[in-house]
């Protein structure tokens, strides 16, 4: 049978394709899934998609007089997750605290004093208007655009004289027209294939999800045309003879208005033909209808279902993940396309990385003895205390070797670990990390996605009866941490009662 063979998943899933656990979730125990469409249920080839917003937004610009022809979309200059400062015209990347640990002003990497003089004493609060976090791939465009056009404001070249947060404010409204123009969705309504990345599971994933007996629900901010476009697009293809992508989803709700779908009490309006015309909706949702604006609060109501009984499964990190479940308490899903490149690049990093640990290791040995030997001579200086290495000699010539050798350590350790810092992306490095530390998207991530995964295929290898188990949270007290105790008792030493 070569279709099953075909078909047959191998048993172990790569590393890039899984789905992360941050907090235990029975798939079993869904009712309903929501999906977001763009980014999540339909995947854009990123470099494309901004490009083309890029250069609307630029065309848009040059018609108003600025002199910004010869700008171009660089798809390096920015990674989601980071976050605009608005206020001085830079762009940084904070760890899980808000402590920055990289920028650059306008296209400018900040060097290390630099940085230190805007940011000691500031750490980056997205409650804060000031601060503008990249929050799905869209973003993309928008960072770019304001990188360069602070370059221009300070060598005096823009036609108008703006702050940082007037530009930004400038960028913003001309990047948001691009998106609800309509020559930007006409583009790539007229040739999708140019702008989707195909993902000919998705659609089998969902049949699967749909006949393990959950309801399913498209909830997109796009409009009806669109959304039936590149659903048509995405996942007819793909489905039996006679399917068509409507015969996926029990609920189809479109021009959202995520994130207020969320928190606020919209109406509703049915979609009652295909061309998109609209009705206010009278009585509650009903099976297999499409319907556009409305709230999460009614499709609760009308379905039944609440809280942990839903699933949402989105790509922005505010819109969708943050919002559904600090308002609603769904259950959420990341998906971070992203991820598949920074798995694979923490694969093949982990020689290194390995290397690097041990190094590190071996500099705090170095550097621990160094301050007992330094506390020895401040004791004998002194006249006080016990002596803490009796029989040393001269502590002076000791620490004078320890000293070259945290020297030459650190002169091994300095390109591993900037190898390191520059994985998947020579400005920024990992999505997911800042510094030794997590970055601030991880912390996001961490607290409103249940789990995350870099596309909605990879819950096809899963199946609608997985179990994902968190993995047990740690701490730096752990046993066998880095840094921690060991993982066996050591038995014998000073502080064993033993
Ligand atoms: P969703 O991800 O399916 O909810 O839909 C995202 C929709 O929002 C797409 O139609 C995008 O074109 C649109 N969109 C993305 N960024 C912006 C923006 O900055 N302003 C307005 N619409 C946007
Ligand atoms: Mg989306």
């Amino acid at each position: 049978m070569p279709a099953l063979v075909d078909r047959a998943r191998p048993v172990t899933v790569p590393p890039p394709r899984g789905i992360y656990c941050n907090r235990t979730l029975n798939f079993r125990a869904l009712r309903a899934i929501g999906y977001d469409m763009d980014y999540t249920l339909v995947d854009y080839r990123a470099e494309v998609f901004e490009r083309r917003v890029y250069d609307l937004a630029l065309g848009a610009l040059v018609a108003e007089g600025w002199p910004v022809e010869d700008l171009a979309f660089d798809p390096g200059m920015v990674v989601r997750g980071l976050v605009i400062d608005t206020e001085l015209g830079n762009l940084v990347k904070a760890n899980r605290f808000g402590f920055v640990k990289r920028a650059m002003h306008g296209t400018s990497p900040l060097d290390f004093p630099a940085q230190r003089e805007h940011y000691a004493h500031e750490t980056v609060n997205l409650r804060n208007s000031r601060w503008v976090f990249l929050n799905t791939l869209f973003s993309l465009s928008e960072g770019c655009l304001y990188a360069q056009l602070v370059d221009l404001r300070d060598q005096g070249r823009l036609p108008e004289s703006l702050d940082y947060a007037h530009l930004y404010r400038r960028v913003r409204a001309k990047v948001d027209a691009q998106h609800l123009e309509g020559r930007l969705k006409a583009e790539i309504a007229a040739a999708p294939e140019a702008f989707v990345a195909p993902d000919p599971e998705a659609a089998l994933a969902l049949q699967d999800q749909r006949a393990s007996g959950k309801l399913l629900m498209l909830i997109t901010n796009s409009e009806w045309s669109y959304t039936s476009r590149m659903m048509t697009h995405a996942y007819d293809p793909h489905l039996p003879v006679g399917q068509t992508w409507r015969d996926l989803f029990d609920l189809v709700i479109v021009g959202a208005r995520k994130p207020e779908f969320f928190t606020g009490h919209g109406p509703f309006f049915e979609v009652a033909t295909e061309e998109g015309l609209l009705r206010p909706l009278q009585g509650p949702l009903q099976p297999g209808g499409a319907y556009m604006g409305g709230s999460a609060a009614q499709v609760e109501q009308d379905l039944g279902f609440a809280g942990d009984q839903i699933l949402y499964v989105g790509d922005h990190m505010f819109g969708d993940v943050n919002v559904s479940k600090r308002e609603l308490r769904w259950r959420t899903a990341l998906v971070l396309r992203e991820l598949e490149e920074e798995v694979a690049a923490l694969a093949s990093f982990a020689g290194t990385e390995a290397l690097l640990a041990a190094k590190m290791e071996e500099k705090e040995r170095l550097e621990a003895r160094l301050s007992r030997l330094r506390l020895e001579v401040q004791r004998r200086r002194g006249g006080y205390g016990p002596p803490l290495e009796p029989g040393a000699g001269a502590p002076e010539a000791a620490m004078q070797d320890l000293r070259t050798r945290l020297l030459a350590l650190d002169a091994e350790i300095g390109p591993l670990a900037q190898a390191g810092n520059e994985l998947v992306s020579p400005r920024w490095g990992l999505l997911t990390r800042a510094g030794n530390d997590k970055s601030h998207l991880a912390r996001q991530v961490e607290r409103y996605a249940d789990v995350y995964t870099s596309r909605v295929s990879n819950f096809l290898h899963a199946t609608p009866y997985a179990y994902f188990r968190s993995p047990r949270g740690s701490l730096p007290h752990d046993p066998g941490a880095p840094g921690g105790p060991p993982l066996a008792p050591v038995l014998g030493t000073d502080l064993d009662p033993a």
